[in-house]
């Protein structure tokens, strides 16, 4: 994926989401979430302070795709897939949010500690996010190779591609193969 293309943010606590479905390179197979050294830097970039065991990551592992395919859904508006659904259940068990009032209102917030704490507050993202309308527009890329999140700020919310000057353009391309027919 393109790491040199510019990004644009997801707006606010979403872009925690965002970078946390990206910890994964689907393209190259690197992953942030392979081990508690490389995790624990990921987290440190993002202001986190997170120890994690083995088991954390097996269950972040499998909470980061259950969004990836919600992100995928989001390209059709679809509602929340139920794994998840059954995910995100499981990352708030575990992370014991709980309801804060502060003077923008109520938010949800991690009790658990350690890899539990991020998790707690990527779903407390969502939450906001699904409350506050922007949650469609964040998507993963349309090509299967790829998959990279990525924020659509287009006008009509059809953006397909993490970056339209490669996977984007990468589409193009096997279009006009298939249609002409040359390789
Ligand atoms: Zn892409």
């Amino acid at each position: 994926m393109p790491t040199s293309s510019p990004v644009t943010p997801a707006p606010g606590e979403l872009e925690i989401v965002r970078a946390f479905v990206n910890t994964l390179d689907i393209e190259s197979g690197a992953d942030l979430m392979r081990d508690p050294d490389a995790w624990a830097s990921w987290a440190g970039a993002h202001g986190l302070a997170s120890q994690a065991t083995a088991a954390d990551l097996r269950f972040g592992r499998r909470l980061r795709e259950a969004l990836r395919a919600a992100l995928l859904a989001n390209h059709d508006r679809a509602p929340l897939p139920p794994a998840t659904i059954e995910a995100l259940d499981a990352a708030a068990t575990r992370s014991r949010l709980t309801v804060r009032f502060t003077s923008d209102g109520p938010t949800l917030r991690p009790v658990g500690t350690g890899a539990d704490a991020v998790y707690g507050r990527i779903v407390s993202a969502v939450a906001a996010s699904l409350a506050d309308g922007t949650w469609s527009r964040l998507k993963v890329c349309a090509a299967d190779d790829c998959r990279w999140g990525f924020y659509d700020t287009s006008r009509s919310r059809t953006g397909q591609w993490c970056s339209m000057s490669i996977c984007g353009n990468r589409a193009k391309q096997a279009r006009w193969r298939d249609r002409t027919g040359r390789t």
